[in-house]
């Protein structure tokens, strides 16, 4: 007889009628209800293993959760049997052989700076949202405000721990390292950015940084002893059109003049949320590592050079914090207002500099009647350390861009629907009218992140252009990460709308 399980330690199952059940049917875009037969909720990779083997084995459709900050409804779509949230596998903690950080994918961005600050003085470039899980950010190379200095959090993966499918339908926990040759070796590339939800289900990542970004012993590189931050509002009762188009384009230029990496401007970091005017405002966001830095002359330099010559001021908050402190005032909330809303997105990397008429169209939709409190771009730093490396020596293609954008909206009436998701359409495919209305890798720009998926970029009506969905994501990586797929999910168990096809 099997032996009862002690309290606490059993895998946690969640079906309709449990009290927990609405809550555990939505993640952050609250757009798409995800309503399977069952969640199940496990603590430990071997549980993992044991509920995808079951659901294999019952041939049920079946995906998982880490953080919920999915784009798109790669985890409800199609409609699955089983949903293995994995919000309890979330520990972090060095290997026992002190040479890595292991670290579960339940874990949230914010839990592990936390950790990785207060059990050992280090961080890793993680984005700057900390309720982003660790599970979906670094399958698809992740990227944060350290970016410029540290590269992708997936330039310092060691190891990824998965459970897989093989071709007898048997499910296996395999350990695919950086070091490894052959078929695991690809297993683990595809992990540097292929994104989440196409091989395997992960239980937990290694992290060990390149050696030129370690110091004193340490395994990840040292956090700075403090930030300079800013928040910087600019009302748009002060701006024209322009002012507007005067501001961007020089935080544009800033960062092709300043892209290369291991320079004093490598430890600047800025996020420009270009709001719809009916948010009143833009505001720029912007940390520098103090350390080098030191009395936050770069910065001062970068804020006061995009409104030199003009008659607009920005209204600034913040200054000299210390590590964790600032990076917690810089971060996006996990709660407040950005909680229950429906959402859309799209995404682009930019090589140089929007033209003239491409800041003209910008303008246009975001001084527009539209209702759009929540509806923005936001552009944020790239380059430094992230282009360091070639297109190939990871799956994130993007290695030679200096900013990258996200276009956003949000809403909470589901009657707003089509109104708030043909805004962001209009104002995306006429600012890329020039490239069939996405960004195509050329002079100017280099495709979209997979982290901000996009299912628009598979419908011709909105994709224009030649490039293909996995073009625009992927580049030639494209056909190395389909090899993968066959080899290590030769059924397609880990399937979405926008997954590596066979
Ligand atoms: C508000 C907000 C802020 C963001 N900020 C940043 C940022 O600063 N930097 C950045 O790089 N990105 C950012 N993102 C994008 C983010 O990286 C992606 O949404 C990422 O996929 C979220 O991971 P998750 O685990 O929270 O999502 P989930 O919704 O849980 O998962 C996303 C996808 O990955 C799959 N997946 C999840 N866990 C696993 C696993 N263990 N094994 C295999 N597949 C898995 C899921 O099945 C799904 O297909 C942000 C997104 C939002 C909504």
């Amino acid at each position: 007889m099997t032996k009862p399980a002690p309290p606490g330690k059993a895998v946690r199952e969640i079906v309709p009628g449990d009290s927990r059940w609405a809550e555990l049917t939505h993640s952050d875009n609250h757009r798409f209800a995800i309503v399977p037969d069952r969640f199940v909720l496990p603590r430990k990779g071997h549980q993992v293993v044991a509920a995808l083997q079951d659901a294999v084995d019952d041939r049920l459709e079946v995906s998982c959760r880490s953080g919920g900050h999915c784009g798109e409804d790669f985890i409800g779509a199609p409609r699955r049997n089983l949903v293995l949230d994995l919000c309890g596998l979330n520990r972090i903690a060095a290997t026992d052989d002190g040479q890595r950080i292991r670290v579960e994918p339940g874990a949230t961005v914010g839990e592990v700076q936390k950790a990785l600050f207060r059990d050992w003085g280090t961080a890793l470039p993680l984005g700057a949202c900390s309720a982003v899980g660790m599970g979906g950010l670094v399958a698809g190379g992740g990227y944060g405000p350290l970016s410029r200095q540290l590269g992708l959090v997936a330039d310092h993966l060691a190891a990824v721990e998965i459970a897989v499918v093989d071709e007898g339908r048997k499910v296996r926990a395999v350990t695919a390292r950086a070091d490894d040759d052959g078929e695991l070796g690809e297993l683990f590339w595809a992990h540097t950015g292929g994104g989440g939800g196409n091989f395997g289900i992960v239980t937990a990542y290694e992290f060990r940084s390149p050696a030129h970004l370690r110091s004193g012993g340490r395994i990840l590189p040292k956090a700075a002893g403090g930030l300079n931050v800013q928040k910087i509002i600019y009302p748009w009762a002060m701006l024209d059109e322009a002012t507007f188009a005067t501001l961007v384009g020089r935080f544009f230029a800033w960062h092709e003049e300043h892209d290369r990496a291991g320079t004093p401007e490598a430890s600047l970091f800025a996020t420009f949320f270009l709001h719809h005017k009916s948010a009143q405002f833009l505001q720029l966001m912007v940390q520098s590592d103090a350390d080098i830095d030191v009395g936050g002359a770069i910065l001062a330099e970068f804020v006061a050079g995009l409104t030199e010559g003009t008659a607009v001021f920005g209204i600034p908050r913040g200054g000299l914090m210390t590590w964790l402190t600032g990076t917690r005032y810089m971060s996006q909330a996990d709660c407040g207002d950005v909680m229950g809303a429906r959402s859309a997105s799209k995404s682009a990397y930019h090589r140089s500099a929007p033209t003239g008429d491409q800041l003209a169209v910008l303008y246009r939709h975001l001084t527009s009647d539209h209702p759009g409190q929540a509806s923005y771009v936001m552009v944020n730093s790239y380059g430094g350390e992230i282009n360091r490396r070639g297109s190939a020596a990871t799956a994130s293609p993007q290695r030679d861009s200096t900013a990258k954008s996200s276009w956003f909206t949000a809403w909470l009436d589901p009657a707003q629907d089509d109104l708030q998701i043909g805004w962001l359409r209009a104002a995306y495919e006429e600012f890329f009218a020039a490239t069939g209305g996405v960004p195509v890798s050329g002079a100017a720009t280099d495709g979209c992140y997979i982290n901000y998926p996009d299912v628009d970029l598979k419908d011709a009506r909105h994709n224009r252009s030649t490039a293909t969905w996995h073009d625009l994501y992927y580049g030639a990586n494209y056909e190395r990460l389909r090899r993968a797929k066959r080899a290590w999910d030769p059924h397609d168990v880990f399937h979405h709308s926008l997954s590596i096809e066979l």
